[in-house]
């Protein structure tokens, strides 16, 4: 008997705001594999292992697997091959294997990488949704995302400062993920659309959880890697 590899979305970062449905599958679950990185100082941190274990499962079902985060992503990929490996093999073994994702598993998330990979090879997969960090921001600061006729485009920190200026002038609500990665455009188009409101949020669903729309400290702080942002 082999049960389908399952992805089950976190959500993003408070443990609550996993799905009933996804909670579910943790606890009768045999392995849950947990994207981990390496800090500064050399130690394995993993924000998926803390939500899981703030969830009540026990530790022993959980294996971190360390995600170098760096932009060549060749690294990444050698450590998806070797996670994809093990997972198979445990899958032939009759094992209930979860691999979790922050947010939702299919918005922005290379794990679906190796959720393609096992399709190709004919292994069972499913996949379980997850509030991604972009709602549960609208929640935070209690925003309206969009209303009536407004159409919405959701974009990595990719844009140039005229591109993303472009698209403030053309009327959309912008959802900024990877913030960290545009800083510049960000800062020009705040210069230069004084009547928009930029939304900053970090850490959502964290105890560093912070939101401004104070545009005078949106320019003076630095981006995280968790840091998004909402125009409108
Ligand atoms: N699958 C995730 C997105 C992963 S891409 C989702 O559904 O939300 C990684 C980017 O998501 C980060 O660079 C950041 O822009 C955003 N992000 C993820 N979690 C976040 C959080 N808790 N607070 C703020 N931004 C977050």
């Amino acid at each position: 008997m082999t049960y389908p590899i399952n992805f089950v979305s976190l959500g993003p970062g408070e443990p609550e705001l996993i799905t009933v449905k996804g909670l579910k599958q943790l606890q009768q679950a045999d392995i849950i594999y947990c994207p981990a990185t390496c800090n500064k100082s050399g130690n394995t941190i993993s924000r998926a292992a803390d939500i899981v274990s703030a969830l009540g499962i026990s530790n022993d079902s959980i294996r971190n697997f360390l995600l170098p985060m760096s932009k060549d992503r060749t690294a990444a990929w050698k450590a998806y091959d070797a996670l994809y490996a093990e997972a198979a093999a445990n899958y032939a073994a009759g094992k209930r294997i979860i691999i979790v994702a922050e947010g939702d598993a299919g918005f922005y998330s290379s794990i679906q990488y190796i959720y393609d990979k096992f399709t190709a090879a004919g292994i069972a997969v499913q996949r379980t949704p997850g509030i991604p960090a972009f709602i549960a921001a609208g929640a935070l600061a209690g925003l309206h995302i969009v209303k009536q006729e407004e159409q919405i485009i959701v974009i990595p920190g990719t844009p140039t400062a005229e591109e993303l200026s472009e698209k403030i002038s053309a009327g959309y609500v912008i959802v900024i993920m990877k913030l960290s990665q545009c800083v510049e455009a960000v800062h020009e188009c705040i210069r230069k659309h004084p009547e928009n409101r930029f939304h900053y949020f970090e850490n959502v669903g964290t105890e560093k959880e912070y939101y401004t729309a104070d545009k005078q400290i949106i320019v003076e702080k630095s981006f995280p890697y968790f840091s998004l942002m909402i125009i409108q």
